[in-house]
């Protein structure tokens, strides 16, 4: 039978333990004020355990704002937080077993951002109340930058650090679905670079790489919303994704792009009549018909690619994806 005493010895062995364990641990009890805070916590954040045993404060060895940390959320039971809180998180259906996540920290003591996994666990009286909530962090840090290396990598272009083909193909994909399903617009340009043979020719290919580069930064700086994509589609092509965009505005924004390169004025010696870099465009907009698929708006806009270039280059050609109504 365990005595009173022993109970004791018990609690100050865990707490002892929880001190030097080598996982930063805080913990916090039911009414969120840090009880626990161990040395490798105190490593991790820079901030010692003798300045917040006691407050609420914990939030500042993590971030330069107020906000909750996971173990409140577990206190508070407000799971209903995390997707607005962290950049990744598991949300279990009985949220009284621990929740898990992810998350980029300013660490604002320790003076560098660090990429968090958190887990953060409660602990129970015999009563079922919830007594406390220990939190353990581990720096994924490197992890997260190679993952995010790779996965750039794999997305990008190297040459002008565009979207490349494999990410254009996945987001095609997922606009024609959200198109199709919900009747929404979705315009698809593809411009092209005029003369660029000759333009290599003139002035070697390195230079001609120079070129792609200036085409390339010029799109990026025209495309202004977050779900707009602009991608190198292959050698001097270009393609940019605009969902919710009609035929008119697709139209305004293949002017301002066509327009915004022939305003560099990077000279093409080689180029019939102005002497610039110029860009023909062809594109896709409007709603499309339920059964459009990716490669069928690919075919519509490069047929209006091959009708600006025949018709003189150096200019935008636009079809409407929406059949007329009769
Ligand atoms: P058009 O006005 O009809 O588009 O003529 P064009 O000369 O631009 O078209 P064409 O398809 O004949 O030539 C495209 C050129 O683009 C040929 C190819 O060598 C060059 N090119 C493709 N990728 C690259 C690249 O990464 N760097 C450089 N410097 N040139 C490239
Ligand atoms: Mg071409
Ligand atoms: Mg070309």
């Amino acid at each position: 039978m365990y005595t009173e005493g022993y109970m004791d010895l018990g609690r100050t062995f865990a707490i002892r333990l929880m001190q030097h364990l080598v996982v930063p641990t805080f913990v916090l009890d039911a009414e969120r004020r840090v009880l626990i805070w161990n040395r490798a916590c105190e490593r991790l954040t820079g901030v010692a355990a003798t300045e917040l045993l006691g407050t609420r404060h914990h939030w500042q060895a993590f971030y330069d704002t107020p906000r909750y940390c996971l173990a409140d959320t577990l206190v508070l039971g407000r799971t209903d937080h995390l997707a607005q809180l962290y950049d990744s998180h598991t949300l279990p259906s009985d949220h009284t077993l621990g929740l898990s996540a992810e998350n980029w920290c300013v660490m604002p003591r320790a003076g560098r951002r660090l990429y968090l996994a958190i887990d953060a666990g409660p602990i129970y009286s015999e009563d079922g109340k919830l007594v406390a909530v220990v939190e353990t962090l581990r720096d994924m840090t490197e992890t997260k930058l190679a993952q995010m290396a790779l996965h750039s990598l794999a997305n990008r272009d190297g040459l002008t650090g565009l979207a490349n083909r494999r990410a254009f193909d996945t987001a095609i994909e997922a606009d024609c679905r959200a198109a199709t399903q919900d009747g929404t617009p979705l315009a698809l340009l593809l411009a092209d670079v005029d003369h660029f043979k000759a333009f290599n020719d003139t002035y070697g290919h390195q230079k001609g790489d120079d070129c792609l580069r200036t085409v390339a930064h010029t799109l990026e700086s025209q495309i202004f919303r977050a779900n707009d994509l602009a991608a190198r589609y292959g050698g001097e092509e270009f393609a940019i994704l605009l969902p919710g965009v009609d035929l008119e505005g697709a139209l305004q924004v293949a002017e301002r792009l066509r327009g915004a390169l022939s305003d560099q004025a990077v000279p093409h010696a080689g180029a019939p009549g102005a002497g610039v870099v110029t860009m023909s465009i062809g594109l896709a907009a409007g709603i499309p018909a339920p059964d459009m698929t990716p490669k069928d708006l690919i075919d519509i806009a490069d047929r209006a690619l091959y009708e600006a270039k025949n018709s003189g280059r150096n200019r935008v050609v636009g079809v409407s994806l929406t059949p007329a109504s009769i």
